[in-house]
């Protein structure tokens, strides 16, 4: 019996498996696609059924509201293989919420979680191969939810589709990143849809990226839109910080993405006796901190990277350099603790993974 039911999906398979000639190592993120691909439509008020087929282009009109006003939404997950060969998923309900919140918001029609995670599975089933060995990487998951109405009227979505690909990435080694405040450009703001994952989001973060590339750093530490004085999060990651011996992050409140990274390291530092706030934090009070020699740690959370240590942050004129990561204790002991229950290396308290 499997975890998320039986579920119906008609599959064509590829005629000869890619798999034998794809060089994990190699491979740009994303570059190159699994087999397989799910696809399924929303019409006339109903999910139909789902098919597999392999991975490749799409036909769609030009005029659909997806591409003229982003009625589109997304998630991103990976699958592990533990060290027994099992692929495991971590929270992907968690996804699946998400995924609905986020098609709620743009009013479209919402995809039920059963369905979602019954779908996942099945297309994992059929791709399976492609989930690299633990040690050597992980299967991105890239779910995606848009209209195909073509009316050129600005109106909620009648018809959709939901489109599901994965690929294989490696590990790479994550060099720690410098982060640039922003204080010209803003990701969200209240009423907004900074708590949800809109493709719209992501095309409007690129300019800050860019102006923090100028600044000679890899991403944007995100202030708030109303005042610009309180840090929401940083990139496509959630932010924390670690002050005298305690972390600090800002709270859920409707700008900030309810990140699954994030919910998983606060409750994981909790277990380890760390006390954590989640609380709001101005650039300035970050300034104090790190002027008083306070400030031990800053690190971003995603599902990307897990956890990333932040080495710089750079606000106005000004750069805080944080100490080496060989001297942190908090972010790389949970990052650890992370990764060793995402691969099935260690026990989950919280059973949080879920087998295939
Ligand atoms: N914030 C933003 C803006 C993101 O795009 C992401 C990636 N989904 C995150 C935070 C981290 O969320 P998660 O831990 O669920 O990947």
């Amino acid at each position: 019996m499997s975890a998320f039911g039986a579920v119906d999906v008609r599959v064509e398979r590829i005629s000869a498996s890619r798999l034998p000639s794809f060089d994990l190592g190699a491979s740009v993120f994303g570059s190159e696609m699994s087999d397989h691909m799910l696809v399924a439509d929303f019409a006339r008020g109903a999910w139909g059924e789902a098919r597999i087929v392999p991975h490749g282009p799409m036909p769609l009109v030009p005029g659909i509201s997806a591409l003229q006003y982003g009625l589109s939404v997304f998630e991103g997950m990976k699958a592990h293989r533990s060290p027994s060969g099992e692929v495991l998923l971590f929270r992907p309900e968690l996804n699946a919420q998400r995924l609905v919140r986020s098609a709620e918001r743009l009013a479209l029609p919402p995809l039920p979680p059963e369905r979602f995670l019954a779908w996942l599975r099945a297309l994992l089933d059929i791709d399976a191969a492609w989930v690299p060995p633990g040690d050597r990487g992980a299967l991105y998951i890239r779910p995606c939810l848009f209209s195909i109405d073509a009316s050129i009227r600005v109106k909620p979505a009648e018809a959709c589709r939901f489109v599901m690909f994965t690929f294989p990435f490696a590990n790479y080694y994550s060099a720690s990143i410098d982060v640039y405040a922003t204080e010209r450009y803003v990701r969200a703001f209240p009423g907004g849809t900074g708590d949800i994952k809109p493709a719209g989001n992501y095309a409007a973060a690129l300019l800050a990226e860019r102006e923090a590339a100028a600044a000679g750093c890899q991403s944007a530490l995100w202030l708030d839109g109303l005042t610009r004085t309180q840090v929401e999060e940083c990139g496509v990651m959630n932010v924390f910080f670690v002050i005298d011996g305690q972390v600090f992050t800002p709270p859920l409140g409707g700008t900030i993405l309810p990140g699954v990274t994030r919910d998983s390291v606060i409750t994981l530092l909790r277990d380890q006796g760390v006390t954590v706030h989640e609380v709001a934090l101005s650039i300035e009070e970050v300034a104090r901190a790190f002027d008083r020699g306070a400030l031990e740690e800053c690190f971003g959370t995603g599902t990307a990277a897990t956890v990333s240590h932040i080495r710089r942050i750079r606000w106005r004129d000004r750069d805080f350099i944080l100490p080496p990561v060989e001297q942190r204790r908090i972010a790389p002991k949970v990052k650890e603790s992370l990764v060793a229950i995402m691969t099935g290396k260690a026990r989950d308290p919280h059973e949080w993974v879920v087998r295939l």
